[in-house]
């Protein structure tokens, strides 16, 4: 079993880094090479814009490169309850701007010719108990009425029609969801950004932003100094470099993912007939998905503990055990990868972006963020260029998270409580 990450390990090399020392002028730094910063420096790069990638490690290598795979429509929480929260309009407007997410990914991966096993596969949510489901026909019925008439109640005498096991009480369809190759994906987008004019440095931390006379800023990375008119930035829960304000604004949670050795096409016809992308209704739940080449992809949270590689093996043990109970015939199917990574969930799991100190940021996208930050990568390019209104989250005021300080502490009381929110209900 290799301890890393599926997608990583089965993606082309980036070749095109930029040689030699960071230097020189850029009309945009962006900070990150996830895919929030590499959709910016694409969509500055076709527009003529000068632009500079300081990316501290390798190339959308972290959760841009350690994630489930799903590309979905639909906001993190109940819809019910964000609109009680900021009204309807607003929910609509945060539920369609995931449509859009969506959508913008299809076009980045069409436009740029990006071979990447986009598709369009539909999400389900299942009900893991019988109330679970009373609860997603109540949001199918607000949903419906409110918002999105691509969605589909699949009853629990269906469900197996839609997934091999006797784990599930019925579900919930998003037809529009969609998912791909993440690994393919982040290359080609770093390669279409760099065909069109963008610098991209892997291995350059940032580790100071300066702001110099005239309102420009000097930034330090590990390979060198860059001058820039604007900067973006697009580091995820990174815990590395000048960036407390962000970091007190987010909590990082550990994630975790194992996948199988390949199944053969009986075995997913069986299991999985459509190869949606699947979440549970858990709340310490788990998603999955089918790889291009036939693995079953499961992960979830497992453990409530950070990511590193002996945690995310103990985590593996977990999640394979979970994985035995609801499809019991894969119990003895080996498992190939195993891997975990960082979350950045803000306090109301709604992203974050927008200008704070003249530099222009976005994050925050609390594991709904793989169509998202594509999206606000593109956003935040025309924020820059004259168009805040683009920007969904705008409005958000955005304070800092709760004994932050503290959280590492608190993950096991967390996740104790949960778990017993998911006995309980
Ligand atoms: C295990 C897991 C499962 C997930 N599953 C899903 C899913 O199925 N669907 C979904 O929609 N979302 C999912 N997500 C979330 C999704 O992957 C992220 O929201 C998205 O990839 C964020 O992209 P990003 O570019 O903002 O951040 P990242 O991909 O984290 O990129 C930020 C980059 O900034 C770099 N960086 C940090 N600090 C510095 C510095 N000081 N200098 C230079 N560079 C720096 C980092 O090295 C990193 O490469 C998941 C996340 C995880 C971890």
């Amino acid at each position: 079993m290799k301890l890393d990450s599926y997608w990583l390990d089965t993606a082309p090399e980036f070749k095109d880094g930029a040689q030699g020392p960071v230097e020189g002028h850029s009309d945009v730094v962006v900070i990150g090479g996830g895919f929030t910063g590499l959709s910016a420096a694409l969509e500055l790069a076709t527009r003529g814009v000068s632009v500079t990638v300081l990316e501290a490690g390798g190339i959308a290598a972290q959760a841009s490169g350690r994630n489930g795979g799903q590309c979905n429509t639909g906001v993190a929480q109940d819809f019910a309850s964000l609109a009680a929260s900021v009204g309807l309009e607003q929910a609509r407007a945060f539920y369609r701007a995931y449509e859009s997410a969506v959508r913008t990914v299809e076009s980045v991966v069409t436009q740029h010719k990006i071979d990447c096993d986009f598709m369009r596969c539909g999400k389900l949510k299942l009900a893991a108990k019988q109330k679970h489901f009373d609860k997603l026909a109540r949001t199918y019925d607000v949903l419906y009425r409110e918002v999105d008439q691509d969605i589909e109640l699949i009853e629990p005498a269906r469900v197996r029609s839609e997934v091999g096991s006797d784990g599930f009480y019925g579900g919930l369809l998003q037809r529009n969801g969609a998912q791909m190759h993440m690994g393919k994906f982040g290359v080609g987008l770093a390669q279409s950004a760099a065909r069109h004019g963008a610098r991209i440095f892997p291995n350059a931390a940032v580790t100071q932003i300066k702001r110099m006379d005239g309102g420009r800023y000097e930034i330090t990375s590990a390979r060198g100094v860059v001058r820039a008119d604007n900067v973006l930035v697009a580091t995820g829960p990174s815990r590395q470099g000048p960036l407390q304000w962000f970091q007190q604004r987010m909590a990082p949670v550990g994630s975790f993912i194992v996948v199988t050795e390949p199944l053969s096409k009986g075995q997913l016809d069986a299991l999985f007939p459509h190869r949606r992308n699947y979440v549970t209704s858990l709340n310490i739940g788990n998603y999955f998905r089918v790889t291009p080449d036939n693995r079953l992809l499961w992960g979830g949270r497992a453990r409530f503990a950070m990511s590193d590689p002996r945690s995310d093996a103990k985590s593996g043990q977990v999640l394979q055990a979970n994985l035995a109970k609801y499809f019991p015939e894969l119990g003895a199917t080996r498992i190939d990868y195993c891997w975990g990574g960082l979350v950045d969930i803000t306090v109301d799991r709604l992203p974050r972006a927008g200008q704070h100190d003249g530099l222009y940021y976005s994050m925050g996208y609390s594991g709904h963020g793989v169509q998202m930050s594509t999206h606000m990568g593109r956003v935040m390019a025309d924020v820059m260029y004259g168009s805040a209104d683009a920007n969904p989250w705008r409005a958000l005021p955005w304070p800092p998270v709760p004994a932050h300080a503290a959280r590492r502490w608190m993950l096991p009381l967390v996740g104790a409580y949960y778990r017993m929110q998911d006995i309980l209900h």
